[in-house]
């Protein structure tokens, strides 16, 4: 393994804290296995609070992983990330119904982001958070598109995991300064265009849950990262949005169309770039 990777991934403003690559590999594989299957529950569970016929809502916090069939509680050994569903061919062990194939894409999606941070990116223990936040933000993107909400619950994982990467970094009250200027530019420049479409066009623009993305954004990447995001954002929103509107036909361009996941993808560009030394942090 190269020993300069060791030393890279080092963010221009904030000093982080240095491990061994074996450490960071091992830590890493095991963060993002146990995270995708997380999110994995949290892409199955979150929904069902949307839909109304559902009388019985599972809060993602609580309550033991159930077979959505036949609703056997399961066991450790059913859910190891990616060698369960592989072992148990992809089928329930208790009525084998089939399950889906969407938390083991979900786990491996954590762990090949990782992979890609650490080995191509070379970003060091910062990969590991490059995974979480990923997978969180893919969640978070899918939901948005099917039903125009980003969970506040999965907004608190992205600043819970704020939380941790100030405490794993050498110089947490820089890093918590600067986020605090990214979240109030963020969040601000967000809540400043909602005010404005609402008085001129008395339509909601922005989503409440768009700007709260921002803003937790704005901790991580620093009021110097949001117009590069909010371009990336708004850019990608565009390049989706307009041939989607094109093909519904939909000319008076009412249409509403998810900010969530270019917003995501700015955030995520963003902080690379800036871990990547490519931006300033
Ligand atoms: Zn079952």
């Amino acid at each position: 393994m190269d020993p300069a990777i060791k030393s890279r991934g080092v963010a221009g403003g904030a000093k982080m804290i240095e491990l061994p690559n074996f450490i960071i590999v091992i830590l890493g594989c095991l963060l993002s296995l146990a995270w995708g299957s997380f999110m994995g529950a949290a892409f199955f569970r979150i929904p069902l609070r949307f839909s109304t016929e559902n009388t019985f809502v599972l809060s993602l916090w609580k309550g033991r992983s159930e077979c959505p069939c036949c609703h056997h509680v399961l066991s450790v050994f059913d859910l190891v990330p990616i060698f369960s569903w592989i072992f148990l061919k992809g089928k329930c062990r208790y009525c084998h119904t089939k399950i889906g194939s969407s938390y083991f894409l979900i786990e491996f999606f954590a762990l090949f982001v990782f992979l890609v941070s650490f080995y191509v990116l070379s970003l060091g223990y910062i990969a590991i958070f490059v995974s979480l936040i990923t997978t969180t933000l893919l969640i978070m993107s899918l939901i948005d598109l099917k039903y125009y909400i980003l969970p506040d619950e999965l907004q608190l994982l992205l600043l819970i995991l704020f939380v941790a990467l100030c405490l794993t970094s050498d110089t947490p009250i820089d890093l918590l300064l600067n986020g605090f200027w990214g979240l109030l530019l963020g969040a601000g420049l967000l809540l400043l265009v909602r005010i404005v479409y609402l008085y001129w066009r008395g339509i909601e623009g922005i989503g409440l849950g768009d700007i709260k993305l921002v803003g937790i954004a704005g901790l991580y990447i620093g009021m110097q990262g949001i117009p590069f995001m909010l371009l990336i954002g708004s850019l990608s929103t565009l390049c989706i949005a307009i041939p989607y509107m094109l093909i519904q036909k939909k000319k008076d361009m009412k249409l509403m169309f998810p900010f969530g996941p270019g917003l995501a993808l700015g955030f995520l560009v963003t902080f690379v770039l800036q871990y990547a030394k490519v931006l300033p942090l």
